[in-house]
Parts: C-alpha cells; structure tokens; sequence
C-alpha cells in the first residue's frame, strides 16, 4: 500500500498521518497489478535469510508505485506478479506485516476467502488470555492486533454492538485480571464493544461438547491466537469456548489432539488469525518475526506458525498434524531458525 499527497503529490509506502510538506491527511494510491522490473538470485545463505537461492524482485504497479519483494519462485523482468488466493479450505495464509497491521490483517484474510459480514452479524472475537501480565511479554493478544481486529470489523460494516470480546481462564488468576494487564479492556473500551466472562456465560450442548452459546450461536469467531514457539496457541485457545469442566472432563478421557479433531468441524463460523509479529520463543524471551497468519483450522495454523519459526521441539497437540498448503508467503520465504536469532 502507498500513501499520497492529494496537494503535492509525494507518496510514501507507510501510513504518515499527514504530509509533512503540505501539512493535509494523505489518501491511499493502492495499485491492481503489478509487474516485475528487476530481479535478482541470490544463493549465499545469511542468518535470517537461510533457505537459498530465492529472487530479489523489485515490482512495480500501474500507479508507479514501487517495491522489493523476496520471492521463492523465480520471475523474468517483464512477469506479471500476483498472489493467489489458497485454493484447500483448510489452507494457512501467511503475510508479512511490514508498516500497517490493518493492511496486513486484509491481505491475510483475503487469502483464505476473506470475512463476510454486515451490520447485523454477531462477530465473537476470542483473544489468547493466558497470563495477568504486561502486552510486550507476548503472553497474551497484544492491544494492537485486538484494536486493529476492531477496526477491521468496524470498517466492514459490523456494529460495535453486535461484537463480543470473550475470553475465559481455565486457572486461577480470573480472566478479568488478565485482560486488565495485557491492555485488552483499555483496547475494547475505545470501540465500545462488549466484553464477556464466557465462564458466567450460557453454554449449549453439541454431541460430547458444552460449547458457549455466543460461540456458537455467532456468524462469525475469531480465534485470536499469539505465536509461542513450542505451543500450540490456536488450538489451546479454542479450548476457551468450551465449559471448563467439559474440558477437563473430556481431557481426562482423550488427548487434546483427540478433542481437537472432534471439536473443530463443530465451529465452521470460525476463523483464527495468528498475531506472529513479536513473539515468545520457547524459553519466554520475545523475538521478531513480523508476520501475521491466518486460516480456518487452529491445528493447521500451529503447524505452520511451528514449522516458519523452526521450533525445537513441536507440541504435541499438532505433532501429528501434517503441513498444509500455504497461501500468500511461502514458508521458505520467511523461515529461519527463530528460537536462536
Ligand atoms: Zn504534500
């Protein structure tokens, strides 16, 4: 995406407020269709870029709007560039967040078949809560992705109140005190959306499972989940909509992975996106991977988000879970050994 002076015509690729010449808000100058203008191969390997060769690409659209792009498959000068929607429905999309989260959140949904809702849809929207404890720890969603998740819904036509943010703690520490840490009630409150303690909640039975009744009564769940190297954070947190004795009662008899396959067909109005920007590494420490995913099956976006971060060890909800097809970035392109750089 470009920005444009509307006055003196100077365009930047990140989102100024304003430009700094004229002083006015600057509008956007996103192009259709690009074309390759330069291309190079690169095969010597570097730390954060070890999967060799892959092409430089410098694209242009029909605007003049022009970019570098990492590419995985080799382009000629003079190619047409396009990303291609995912084909499987059960597909991860994987985009790079590089200056506007809510830009990167649209191509990414644009992937997997994008979000169809209106005024009158009923949207959940279910952040990873799973520590009282400050958003740069990356324990829980951070106030960014939810705020920019709102924003996107609120731009697509839902209303603010038909929107739930809805979270439940399986633990102690009550999910009050850990949404009020993580700044997840300071971001909801800015959009007047509703929040709800699925715990205090209704639930409605389906088959072996006691799903919350918002869950499943919604047109549209969003399982926000975070990147943690070595966990399986979309599919734990899909957990979240189920009663809590119901799921220990039923992880008492199965593994996770069982319960997994059973209950993920029963939410078929769900989707996760996976906040993959800044993220937890298997000993807690924080490191960066600017990337966002996207997909209908949690188990499919663990894998992937796993597999893009070279984690050492694969949990063991998803260890059996075989890769899927990928859409958007490929996973050679943004691989790398995250857990050591
Ligand atoms: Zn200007």
């Amino acid at each position: 995406m470009f920005y444009e002076c509307p006055k003196c015509k100077r365009r930047w690729e990140y989102p100024l407020a304003e430009c700094p010449y004229c002083l006015v808000p600057l509008e956007k100058a996103e192009g259709k269709a690009a074309k390759v203008v330069g291309a190079v191969k690169v095969s010597i390997p570097t730390l954060l870029h070890p999967n060799v060769p892959y092409y430089v690409l410098v694209l242009e659209d029909e605007r003049g709007n022009m970019w570098g792009y990492k590419s995985e498959k080799e382009y000629k000068v003079g190619d047409v560039f396009a990303i291609e929607a995912a084909k499987d429905p059960d597909a991860v999309g994987i985009w790079r967040v590089k200056y506007d989260l809510n830009e990167a959140l649209v191509k990414v949904l644009e992937l997997i078949g994008g979000i169809d809702i209106d005024s009158g849809s009923k949207v959940v929207v279910l952040p990873t809560m799973a520590a009282a404890s400050h958003a740069y720890f990356r324990d829980n969603t951070s106030p960014e992705f939810l705020s920019a998740i709102l924003r996107l819904l609120l731009d697509r036509g839902a209303k603010a109140e038909n929107i739930v943010v809805a979270g439940q703690s399986f633990d102690d520490i009550p999910v009050v005190a850990m949404a009020q840490k993580a700044g997840l009630i300071a971001a909801g409150a800015r959009f007047n959306v509703n929040a709800l303690d699925l715990a205090t909640a209704e639930f409605v039975k389906n088959g072996y499972f006691e799903i919350a009744k918002h869950v499943a009564e919604a047109d549209l769940v969003l399982n926000l989940a975070i990147g943690k190297m070595g966990k399986a954070v979309a599919s734990e947190n899909l957990f979240r909509a189920l009663k809590k004795e119901n799921y220990l009662g039923q992880k008492y008899l199965s593994s996770d992975a069982e319960i997994l396959a059973q209950l993920e067909p029963l939410l078929k109005n769900m989707m996760v996106l996976a906040e993959a920007e800044s993220v937890q590494r298997s000993n807690k420490l924080t490191t960066f991977m600017g990337l966002v995913l996207s997909g209908r099956s949690s188990r499919n976006v663990d894998r992937v988000f796993n597999e893009v971060a070279k984690s050492f060890k694969l949990p063991e909800t998803i260890k059996d879970t075989v890769l899927p097809e990928v859409a958007g970035r490929t996973i050679k392109e943004v691989q790398y050994q995250a857990e050591i750089y």
